[in-house]
């Protein structure tokens, strides 16, 4: 790393203890921006890094609710608002037991990098709780969010902070949010959130949208090499809004997804996933992989394990930080890996990004090639705006623009700064030249 922000990159690990994926998001970003700052000094003078790694606000809250047995539970809540350069703060909120600030603001950092990257007017920012919605009923999943959006509801608007879904949080979270939302101001201000349903302000496209968007993105990436998606065999991890999306889309472009998991085991599929019966068991009954292998038949389920052990040409990680390690992309180079496109945020290790660059495997990072849920999240806004809402063909065809956009953007800067095919120089230098311009345009902000 550049000695001048390697200075830079100790201080703000030293300010934020104890917050690990914070701190790998950070280094990541700071490894490729030695080239701009030698082009352009005058980002240094302006301390631009220092700004951006520091939120301009970070909200943590008490979220009291009671369970179905009337007892009293306790979560904490985040919103963290990143970065306003852009736009307003944009990101989703994710309720999962491992939720922390340190998490919390390593996707909002990643996320004001993503979110200039789909070329949208939004800035960046994140949030969630600690709460696990795994096992809880409805009534209690609305408690919790209507107590949670009771402090959060102060901080929002569709001018100043727009949160959406992330892990946890789906259509029937945003739907109780918005209905809290709507209830304590009285008003009905749709590009407040997004993700909504389709009758009450919502887009159509939006819930396929990050899924789909990866596999366009991973699509582009393969073209570059004279090849597609089809007749690629594809293993997915992941069986939630991202995976099952990605599945059906790289399934429709040829391919074949023979392996995808959830957090108690992974199943494969020879034939390739039904993905209208993942849907059903997934997204229907709120059930396990396991009840996929067991309806679907035929089929083995593997309890525990790792998804990676499966051989694949293309592989999705779909699933959660840090989910695939150097060893994993070590064993999937060596039995013939061409392309690795990241649906989740930050799924794979350092030392497993340095085993794809290494072997020349194209490796989409997240931040770009899962920005097709959050671009389309805009695309949602513009439609609130303009209390418009489009068809499906119209939405598909301005997301599939802007992800063969992103993938273009990340592919020249990469040509620009001496390093071709390097996604990864080519999404944090991208992303970070349009903050910082704005940024320094704006003022001591
Ligand atoms: N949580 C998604 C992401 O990681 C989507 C955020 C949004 O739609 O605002 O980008």
């Amino acid at each position: 790393m550049d000695a001048r922000l390697e200075a830079i990159r100790d201080t703000v690990l030293a300010r934020n203890p104890g917050e690990a994926e914070f701190h790998q998001a950070v280094v990541e970003v700071f490894e490729s921006l030695g080239p701009v700052h030698d082009r352009h000094p005058e980002l240094l003078e302006a301390a631009i890094l220092e700004r951006l790694c520091e939120p301009e606000r970070q909200i943590i809250f008490r979220v009291p609710w009671t369970d179905d047995q009337g007892r009293v539970q306790i979560n904490r809540g985040f919103r963290v608002e990143f970065n306003s350069a852009l736009g307003p703060y944009k990101g989703g909120l994710r309720f999962h037991p491992s939720v922390y600030l340190g998490i919390v603001k390593f996707l909002g950092f990643e996320q004001i990098f993503k979110n200039a990257l789909t070329g949208m007017p939004i800035g960046g920012g994140k949030g969630g709780s600690d709460f696990d919605p795994r096992g809880r009923s409805d009534g209690e999943v609305m408690r919790f969010c209507q107590s949670f959006m009771t402090e959060l509801y102060r901080h929002i608007g569709e001018y100043t902070d727009v949160p959406a879904g992330d892990i946890g949080v789906g259509g029937r979270e945003i739907g109780y949010l918005f209905g809290q939302y709507k209830r304590i101001t009285n008003r009905y201000e749709s590009g407040v959130l997004t993700g909504k349903g389709i009758s009450w302000g919502g887009s159509l496209v939006r819930p396929e949208a990050t899924g789909f968007g990866t596999v366009i993105f991973t699509q582009e990436m393969l073209k570059t090499r004279g090849t597609s998606f089809d007749g690629q065999r594809v293993v997915v991890s992941g069986s939630g809004n991202v995976a099952i999306n990605a599945i059906a889309n790289a399934q429709a472009l040829g391919a074949t997804v023979v392996a995808c998991s959830d957090s108690s085991g992974y199943v494969v599929d020879e034939a390739g996933i039904d993905v209208a019966l993942l849907r059903e068991v997934k997204e229907v009954q709120r059930g396990r992989l396991k009840d996929y292998a067991e309806r679907r038949g035929g089929v083995s389920y593997v309890d525990g394990g790792s998804v990676w052990e499966v051989d694949a040409t293309v592989a999705l990680p779909c699933a959660t930080q840090n989910e695939l390690d150097g060893g994993a992309a070590a064993r999937l180079v060596r039995n013939g890996l061409l392309a690795v496109g990241e649906g989740a945020n930050m799924p794979s290790t350092r030392d497993a990004a340095a085993v794809f660059q290494q072997a020349g495997v194209l490796f989409g990072p997240g931040k770009a090639a899962n920005a097709g849920g959050v671009a389309t999240s805009a695309l949602e806004m513009q439609q609130n705006a303009s209390r418009d809402s489009w068809s499906f063909e119209h939405t598909e065809e301005r997301l599939t623009d802007i992800m063969v956009g992103i993938h273009d953007r990340c592919a020249s800067t990469a040509d620009e700064y001496g390093d071709p095919g390097n996604y990864v120089l080519g999404a944090n230098i991208g992303g970070f030249v349009k903050v910082a311009d704005a940024m320094l345009a704006q003022g001591l902000i």
